[in-house]
């Protein structure tokens, strides 16, 4: 079957009987609401508790000289304008310390995406959208009824087939709607969304402030260091390990849901041109290991 046979194939269904299929069996994490997402005993795991710990004791020494920064310019604005500084201190304390507050909250319990949506031009999707991708979920939950769903998704008008995730929500390209890989490369990502590595992505992301684009100037090593920025700087190697573990791991759980050969055939088609040699990668922030052995693991899984 082409590519463009399966667009067809999934997109226009429901306009073609305007049936909806009956769901499975209904995932335990449904009807349990947001409590679903909270993080379990099973989340935990040694390697990244090290890294985060590591990473907010080093975000601990940027929160210090933010607080102090924020103090200063706080008790001068404050001052300038006639007004009290009684509460400068206060205010000085939620400016340092509040992101990483946030950063530890979303560890518990990750929710959010809305910003990301803004932030991606993504929008809901629409009727048939929502219908090829409730049809591929119930596809994978028939392998996995434990399967836990993400909370919110939404749509990026993109034509290149891609999905990635971050706290509970996922993100899907109307390219790879209309690919004939939805279910391979959604449940690489429901292997993301079912573990640690959504609620850590954005609870790394959430202990850094504004501004995070690349600043270019001399003022770059300060804004590093106010913005929390230079602390992820530190531990990108170590987290970059973890994470292109964390891709093996995703692809195994896609395996088990019965998407090896579909997912190897994705990557094949979809991803192995656009590696590049990394030299020294072990010391980069490269998140994902090369697509020629995650086609290998993924093939030896279908076999
Ligand atoms: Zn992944």
């Amino acid at each position: 079957m082409s590519r463009k046979k399966a667009i067809g194939a999934k997109l226009s269904k429901p306009t073609v009987d305007g049936i909806i299929p009956p769901a499975g069996e209904p995932s335990p994490a449904a009807g349990r609401g947001i409590a679903a997402y909270a993080i379990s005993t099973s989340d935990l795991n040694p390697s990244w508790m090290l890294l985060y710990g590591g990473t907010l004791a080093l975000q601990l020494v940027c929160a210090l000289l933010r607080g102090i920064f924020a103090y200063a310019f706080l008790w001068l604005a404050f001052t300038i304008a006639g007004q009290s500084t009684v509460h400068v201190n206060a205010l000085a304390s939620v400016v340092a310390y509040g992101p990483l507050v946030l950063s530890f909250a979303t560890l518990i319990l990750p929710l959010g995406g809305w910003w990301w949506q803004q932030q991606s031009g993504g929008r809901p999707p629409s009727e048939r959208e929502r219908f090829a991708f409730e049809d591929a979920i119930t596809t994978l939950t028939q392998h996995h009824p434990g399967l836990r769903p993400p909370r919110r998704w939404f749509i990026t008008d993109a034509l290149e087939p891609n999905a990635a995730v971050y706290a509970d929500t996922l993100m899907v390209t109307r390219g790879l709607l209309e690919s004939g890989y939805l279910e391979a490369v959604l449940a690489h990502e429901l292997g993301h969304l079912n573990s640690s590595d959504g609620r850590l992505a954005a609870a790394l992301h959430r202990m850094t402030t504004p501004p995070r684009w690349e600043i270019q100037s001399e003022l770059r090593f300060i804004a590093l260091l106010l913005n929390g920025g230079l602390a992820v700087w530190l531990t990108r190697a170590p987290w970059a390990v973890y994470w292109r573990a964390r891709e093996y791991h995703a692809d195994r759980y896609a395996a088990n849901l019965g998407q090896a050969q579909s997912l190897a055939m994705f990557l094949e088609n979809n991803a192995l041109e656009n590696d590049i040699p990394v030299p020294f990668m072990w010391l980069t922030a490269t998140t994902h290991p090369s697509t020629e052995h995650r086609i290998d693991r993924l093939l030896q899984h279908a076999q």
